[in-house]
This record gives structure tokens, sequence and C-alpha cells, in this order.
């Protein structure tokens, strides 16, 4: 491709405090329009705000977790404009100090650690919800949501691809959720994301012209919005014309961008320090007592797992995507002393299940003890790896321990020598041709006298034991 690509987001994470960032109503989610309000974020005049502890907490956590500088002192803004959703005409939000600057994510590029800057982490309120199309035709507002602490992250321009943009949104969702500042869930409208990007031709170093698509609500549709962007501004360039600076929004059904304005300048905010609160002080104290709440973040947490229990890079990162599924894995590891065989269930039949259900793994009945205790009996050989499934099944369905269900369901592993002997006299005996071939030299058949033991064993035979038995037996 003859452009590069320059991409910067705009993250807007709404916080998990259980009250509004200036006043004392709820945040609960879904409940009937305009009960969780008051004076303040209705916009009543002659009411003042007053801040919430939590939402500035929450923000200096996420802005130590990505590497940040905490602002000593930081002020909030008046974002002045005009719409329905927003009663008092202005946003309360941050302009020329916010709480934190220049921070850092890391992902990993083609097996490389790229950086991926931040360059300010704000706070500010969000607006309420217009509903359209209402009985008659007309339009509702519902302000519920007004005054839902919200954290903008914005990015440095240091994103080259719509994967890399990706992989930054998920890193930084990863870290969000493992410090527990926010659900960060884009479904459900508390994680969005605005994606800014230009062309430049490759090589050159200054930035060509941005436009910014709103609010895209999904990881896919930022890479679908973003891929769609490139190839439209290269079509531009290439045709010799120009970029317009502008606002706009994506059509997931269609795939497209399409212009919704043009660009507004900060200017045209008409920003100014909110003269209804006093800055935000915070002394070095009180930066470290929030630090020392910061757990072991994902990117530590990889490493460990590589060098502590010997899981390969892929594993470590699947399983240090959510502090639940870390948990989860560190716990039935050191109960079992076998972390790899711990890792392929977890990846491969619990994740295969839990997506099947729609399911967290907090929710799920199998607890990580559970699963320790069926991989100990897969090792002391009481049952067989092909068992292990059937079991797996039914602790993850009832909760149950493994040797419960193994009794309960008569699962038990067979490897009383003298069974599965009697077991194999029989197949030897009933395909009496193939042992013929077998002698003669046709060694290929051993895999299929193999699989008739099982078979008549109805997978209960050890399979040590009948591969050991039947090379015996059939060379005699
Ligand atoms: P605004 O609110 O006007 O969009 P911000 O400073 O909040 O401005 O955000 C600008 C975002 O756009 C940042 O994420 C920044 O990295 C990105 N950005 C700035 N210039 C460019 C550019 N030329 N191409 C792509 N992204 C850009
Ligand atoms: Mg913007
Ligand atoms: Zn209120």
């Amino acid at each position: 491709m003859k452009y590069e690509a320059v991409i910067g987001l705009e993250v807007h994470a709404q916080l998990q405090t259980n009250t509004k960032i200036f006043c004392g109503c709820g945040t609960a989610f879904g409940e009937e329009a305009n009960t969780r309000t008051c004076q303040v974020c209705i916009g009543m005049p002659g009411v003042l705000p007053v801040l919430n502890r939590k939402a500035v907490e929450y923000t200096v956590k996420t802005g130590l977790a990505t590497h940040g500088t905490i602002s000593p002192s930081s002020r909030f803004a008046r974002k002045n404009y005009f719409y329905p959703d927003l009663p008092k005409g202005y946003q309360i939000s941050q302009y020329e100090l916010p709480l934190c600057q220049k921070g850092y994510v890391e992902i990993v590029v083609d097996g490389a650690v790229k950086r991926i800057g931040i360059t300010r982490i704000h706070l500010e309120e969000d607006a309420g919800k217009n509903l359209h199309h209402a009985e008659g035709g007309a339009s509702l507002v519902d302000l519920n949501r007004a005054g839902t602490p919200l954290m903008e992250i914005v990015s440095e321009p240091d994103i080259r691809t719509p994967d890399e943009a990706s992989e930054y949104l998920k890193k930084l969702r990863s870290i969000l959720r493992y410090i527990e500042v926010s659900d960060a869930d884009m479904e459900k409208g508390n994680f969005r994301c605005d994606a800014n990007v230009s062309l430049r031709p490759a090589g050159a170093k200054e930035f060509g012209t941005r436009a910014e698509v709103k609010n895209v609500n999904s990881f896919k549709f930022v890479v679908k919005a973003l891929e769609y962007e490139i190839k439209r501004q290269a079509q531009i360039l290439d045709e010799g014309g120009t970029v317009a600076q502008e606002t706009r929004l994506f059509d997931s059904t269609k795939g497209v961008t399409f212009s919704m304005r043009s660009k507004e300048e900060a200017h045209d905010y008409r920003y100014f320090p909110e003269p209804d609160l006093v800055p935000v002080v915070i002394s070095p104290e009180a930066i470290e007592s929030i630090r020392k709440t910061i757990p072991e973040l994902p990117d530590a947490r990889r490493e460990r797992f590589v060098k502590e229990y010997g899981l390969p890079e892929y594993d470590a990162d699947m399983l240090t995507q959510t502090r639940a599924m870390a948990g989860y894995f560190e716990e039935a590891a050191k109960l079992s002393g076998r972390p790899k065989v711990i890792s392929n269930w977890m990846m491969g039949e619990l994740m295969r299940l839990l997506n099947a259900d729609n399911r967290e793994l907090e929710d799920c009945p199998l607890r990580p003890d559970r699963l320790a205790g069926m991989v100990k009996m897969i090792s002391d050989g009481a049952i067989s790896t092909k068992i292990a499934k059937t079991v797996f099944e039914e602790m993850y369905k009832t909760g149950k321990d493994a040797e419960t269900v193994v009794k309960d369901q008569g699962l038990v592993q067979v490897s009383d020598t003298g069974a599965i002997e009697k077991i194999i006299d029989e197949v030897i005996k009933a395909n009496a041709g193939q042992a013929a071939e077998y002698k003669a030299g046709k060694e290929k058949l051993f895999g299929f006298f193999v699989g008739q033991v099982m078979k008549a064993s109805k997978g209960k035979a050890n399979p040590d034991v009948v591969n050991q038995l039947l090379k015996k037996k059939l060379s005699e």
C-alpha cells in the first residue's frame, strides 16, 4: 500500500460507581425513564455539583495502571453546546488540566511489543438519552444517564492498522476490568469508542487530515469502520482530492461510514473553568494509597504464567484475559500440580461450554478445585481422558465433584489386566482374519484392534494397558 494509516482512539468508559458524578442519584441501568434524577442532574438553576470521590479514585487508578502521571491539581471545565439530552446546556468535563497525562499500554504486534501512548485521561459527566419515534412521532428525553461518571481515555496517534486498534482496545478493556473501575462492555454501551483516522504517503512524517468516526459499538465494528475509512480516504487521495476534516458515523448493516457534520474545533465549545467546583488536589500519599489497590495486571501475570507454570505464550495470553480466568487457572494448577493439563481443559472444553451457554466463568458451576480433582483422577489412571470428557460435562452441568460423577455413572476406568485380557481374547477371536493379517506384517491393523477393544469396554479400558496387552496377545 502506498499510504500509511494513522489512528488515534478516544474511549469513553463508564465508571462503576454506585452514584452519579455530581449528585447522589443511582447509576443502575434499565430503570424507568427519569426516575434516577434530581435537581442537579436535570440541570435546575441554583443547585451545586458535589464531586464523587470514588470517580476520582477510579480515574487515578486507571492512570496509574497505564503508567501515567497524575496531576497534583486538576480542574473541571464547561464544554458548552446545545442538545436536548444535555439539560444544563454544557457538559462538565476537563480541558486544560486533566487528572492524568502521558501514559501508555503495550500490545503485541507481529510478535513484538509495541507501546501505544495515552495522551490524557479525564473525568466528565455523561449526557441523557434521546428516544425518537415515540407515540405521535414525538422525541422524548430520558435523563437517567445524565451525570453518570465517564472517563475519557485519549490515545496518541500511535496506532497504524485496524488490528492494532482492536488489540489496543482489548488490552485497555482488560486493564479496566482487572482494576475493577468499569464493566467496559462495548455491547452495553459502557465502553464507547471514537476512532480518528488519517492517511499519509508511506514514509512521510507529517500527518494527513483525519476523519473521526463516532461511537462505534463493538470491536468488530471498529475494525470494519477503520478498514472502510482507510479505503475511502485512499481513493480520495488517489484521485487527487483532499480528505475533509469531519465527524462521521458507521452504519454497521451496510458496513460504511457517512458524514455527520464537519468537525467542530475546541473554540466552538467555548470551554471555560467550571466556577462551581474547586480544583481537585491529590496528595502524593493519596496517590500511593490508590496505587496499593492495583492488583497484578494482565501483562505481568502473563509473563509470570510463562515463567512459573511453564505455559506457552499463547496459553498464558488467553488465560490472563480476565482476572477471573487467571484466578481460576492458578487455583486449579496449584491443586493439581498439572498446569498445562489444566490450561488445555480450560481453553478447550471449558471455553467451549461457556461460549455455547453464553455464560461467564463466575457463574460456572464447575469450580477450579473440582477440575483439579478430575485431572488428578486422570493422572492416577482412575479415568481415561476420553471418559474425562463425559465426567467434565457432567461436572459442568451439576457442579458435582469428579469422584461422585464417576461413581454415579459407573465410569471407573478398567485397569484390571484380567478383565481387559478377556475382552482382547474375544475381539481377536471375532476378527481372526485381521489378526492373521497383522501377524503377517500388516501392522497398520494395530489401531483397529485398539479401537475394537476400547469399544467393547465402552471406553472404560485403560488405553495403556490395552496397548501393552494387545501387543503381547497379537504376537502370540
Ligand atoms: P477531539 O475531541 O477534537 O477529537 P482529542 O484531542 O480529544 O480531539 O482527540 C483527538 C484524537 O485524534 C486523539 O486520539 C489523537 O491521537 C487522534 N489524532 C489526532 N490527529 C490525528 C491524525 N492526523 N490522524 C489520526 N488521528 C489523529
Ligand atoms: Mg474527538
Ligand atoms: Zn441526580
